[in-house]
């Protein structure tokens, strides 16, 4: 079997963005200025975000058999991802965000799971790192990541969107990846290093990060950038995280590298379309050494 720098275990969606002035109340109707729809998903933007940054990567997840399915499957193949344990079901969407944006940026998001919600797949492929989040069943990642580390794998979880983990996930992590609010529902990282996990990488925006283990407690600070859009910030450091780990760098040193990532994140729209690319990430990473304080 092909061996992966980074196998992805996660969500696809199709963003379906609507643009008004402002947003309907119940049972009202409002005209709409604009509509879009974007690639996305966690496990999609972080699958495209490890391969740009020069990870072989294969994407473990689940579309529908619409529209939306194939487009999704042709986005993740033209970034040269693996997709052949991207299965097709056939009786449930491909998962949907539905999202309303007003002129004040404030917004409102229905997430329809659809196909998320089946990803159990048969066969795991192999790879340096198996990294997920929790846009798909819970068990399933836990079953992946037992299956990783029963291979040698590093396991990297991004505990998004917030959920409680069992003590039977939390057991199969060797680096959980919160950003502020998720590492408070986790209930600190105290908490995830009782639990057996050796390695907590706290994201906090612009303020950098904080990387946790029994042993120490060290923060980078964020990379300066004039962010216009700060999403797909995390799902970029985590890609970029997955892929430094792969190819034998230390905790710190690829922490150094997806910091950089994230922070170029910020300065373009969208979440697949802000994924950086190696050299660009690259030459950020190098305006600093790898300081922590
Ligand atoms: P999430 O999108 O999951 O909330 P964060 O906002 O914490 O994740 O962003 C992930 C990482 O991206 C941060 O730890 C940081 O390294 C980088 N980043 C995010 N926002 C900024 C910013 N405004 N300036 C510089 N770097 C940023």
């Amino acid at each position: 079997m092909r061996e992966f720098d980074v196998v992805v275990v996660g969500s696809l969606n199709l963003d379906l963005v609507t643009r008004t002035s402002r947003l309907p109340g119940p049972g009202e109707t409002v005209i709409g200025r604009s509509y879009a729809e974007f690639p996305g998903g966690k496990g999609l933007n972080q699958a495209v975000a490890a391969a740009r940054a020069g990870a072989s990567v294969a994407l473990v997840g689940a579309v529908g058999s619409d529209h939306a399915g194939a487009l999704l499957r042709d986005v993740a193949r033209n970034e040269g991802i693996d997709v052949s344990h991207l299965v097709t079901v056939a009786d449930e969407p491909t998962g949907r965000a539905i999202i309303s944006v007003d002129d004040d940026g404030e917004n409102s998001i229905i997430v329809v799971p659809g196909s998320n919600a089946c990803v159990a797949p048969a066969e795991l492929p192999v790879g340096q790192v198996v990294i997920a989040q929790l846009e798909i069943p819970v068990a399933t990642v836990a079953a992946a990541f037992r299956t990783a580390r029963g291979r040698g794998a590093t396991t990297v979880l991004n505990p998004a969107p917030a959920a409680e983990l069992s003590n039977d996930l939390l057991s199969a992590c060797d680096i959980v990846v919160p950003n502020e609010h998720e590492i408070e529902l986790l209930g600190g990282t105290e908490r995830l290093l009782d639990h057996g996990v050796s390695q907590i990488v706290v994201t906090r925006g612009g303020a950098g990060v904080d990387v946790v283990t029994r042993a120490s407690s060290l923060h980078l600070d964020a990379f300066p950038v004039d962010p216009v859009d700060t999403t797909g910030a995390g799902d970029a450091f985590c890609g970029a995280l997955a892929t430094r780990l792969a190819v034998g760098d230390s905790l710190l040193a690829a922490v150094h590298f997806a910091a950089a990532a994230g922070a170029l994140a910020t300065t373009k729209h969208g979440a697949v379309p802000s994924q950086a690319h190696r050299s660009d990430i690259e030459a950020l990473a190098a305006t600093r050494p790898t300081t922590t304080r």
